[in-house]
């Protein structure tokens, strides 16, 4: 992904600027250029990259820091902060609840991967034990119907199209109307798109809109589109009430820095990005994250202090070399959940972990997540030790997923759940490997974990 690269850039020219012997106006200056060059060439809009120059520099003043302050360090989160701020103008117009019915409408143009989008958005929320649907009212784009069908069917999720009818309102409708009946939770329409914005695609969308009353409007964008990402993002939040944006092909070699105007554009937040062509190349969008990714400062900066903060000094060295291994089996993940019910430091540092409390243990949400965590562990209580200490993930065939979920009592989509969640915090763990605990205040050994 290209805006790695951004990150790169970006953090070279913090190193660059704190490697010079007095952190003056020039040498801020420099690094400010070098940003916004960076910034640029990823596609960001002249104007947010402008502004956020701007601010930056009205945030640190270098009069007011004292000798001895660690200006790299305000410069970095002043930074950080700036980036945050233009990726993230706040919550969705609206957050669809379980067992609640929603109409959630996608639009974008056409090869965004508004279809695949719609599939894998119904598809995540399926395996957290909602009921979705999709509705096909993309007439336009022979095949469309066929498309969605094939990936609905593949993922067991009922839909709605026709093949006869051309009348994209006519099929929203009625489409909407059977799966209310049906008591389906999240009802999802996808539209047609156009190969370039004009008036008959967005005449189209306001009506099917008008038609079914999405309670959200998710606009999905190629993040391949670049320095046009800004103008069309707004001119369909113009059309619709965009409320949301998933933003497609992250896994490619777009530049990416389109998603950022986006953002700006439609003043909605990216709340998915798609990192492949499979249903499950679908991750969640959290801004912070993102950054810290992006500037290789790392979301492990305030992972690592927390080590240091509440671990006994001398349970520090086995908890960095478990991680510093980075093989994440079933049985680690059943440890660390003890560790995170828990609640005593080790717990505590875990629930720090980029990605593992976010979405596992999200804010005000505790007592689910802990229902969902002591759910996992009983399911884990029903594999055999070497399900529990593999590292191969072809072991867990279908058979042994079955017997689990008899053996727990669960249904199987829970065992599968629970899998993918395991995966998951795989993956982050992965990016452990090697870590080794740096001194107070010294962040460069944590960026090059980082560069991920
Ligand atoms: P639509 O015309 O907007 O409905 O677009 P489609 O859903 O048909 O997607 C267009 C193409 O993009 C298809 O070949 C998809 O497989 C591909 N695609 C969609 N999302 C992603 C993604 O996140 N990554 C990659 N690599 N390809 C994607």
């Amino acid at each position: 992904m290209v805006l790695a690269e951004l990150g790169g850039s970006i953090s070279r020219a913090i190193q660059q600027m704190s490697n010079a012997t007095i952190i003056d106006e020039k040498a801020l200056n420099e690094c400010l250029n070098e940003i916004t060059r960076a910034l640029l060439q990823s596609d960001v809009q002249f104007k947010l990259v402008r502004d956020m120059q701007a601010n930056i520099k009205k945030i640190v003043n270098l009069d007011d820091l004292a000798a001895g302050h660690n200006k790299r360090r305000i410069i970095q989160q002043a930074i950080f902060n700036e980036l945050c701020k233009m990726l993230d103008p706040g919550k969705p117009s609206f957050i669809p609840k379980k067992g609640k019915t929603s109409v959630v409408m996608f639009v974008g143009l056409q090869g965004s991967g508004k279809t695949t989008t719609c599939t894998k958005y119904a598809y995540y929320h399926q395996k957290k034990g909602w009921k979705p649907a999709l509705v096909c009212a993309d007439t336009f784009r022979a095949g469309a119907f066929d498309q969605l069908k094939q990936n609905a069917t593949k993922a067991k999720i009922p839909f709605y199209g026709s093949y006869m009818e051309s009348d994209p309102v006519k099929i929203a409708e009625e489409g909407v109307e059977r799966f209310k009946k049906e008591n389906c939770d999240l009802i999802i329409v996808d539209t047609s798109g156009r190969h370039k914005q004009e008036a008959a695609l967005f005449e189209e969308m306001r009506q099917v809109a008008e038609a079914t009353k999405p309670d959200l409007v998710i606009f999905v964008m190629d993040s391949s589109i670049g320095q046009a990402a800004f103008d069309q993002a707004q001119a369909f939040k113009q059309s619709v009430a965009v409320g949301a944006v998933i933003v497609t092909k992250m896994d490619g070699h777009a530049k990416g820095g389109g998603a950022l105007s986006a953002v700006a554009a439609t003043k909605s937040p990216v709340i998915f990005i798609g990192t492949g062509e499979h249903m499950d190349e679908f991750e969640v969008f959290d801004v912070k994250p993102f950054v810290s990714r992006l500037l290789g400062m790392g979301d492990l900066s305030g992972f690592m202090d927390k080590i240091q903060e509440v671990v006994p000094m001398d349970q520090q060295p086995e908890l960095l070399q478990m991680l510093s291994e980075g093989t994440f089996t079933l049985r680690i993940m059943y440890e660390q959940f003890q560790n995170l019910l828990k609640m005593g430091p080790i717990g505590q540092v875990f629930s720090m972990l980029p990605g593992f409390s976010s979405e596992l243990m999200p804010k005000g949400r505790e007592k689910e997540s802990q229902a969902k965590i002591k759910r996992y562990m009983t399911m884990m209580d029903s594999m055999t030790n070497e399900e529990l200490d593999s590292t191969n993930p072809k072991l867990m065939n279908e058979s042994r997923m079955m017997r689990i979920a008899r053996g727990s009592g669960r249904p199987l989509r829970d065992v599968i759940e629970m899998l993918d969640e395991y995966k998951r915090l795989a993956k982050v763990w992965s990016k452990m490997k090697g870590l080794k605990i740096p001194k107070k205040g010294e962040m460069s050994a944590l960026s090059r974990n980082m560069n991920a």
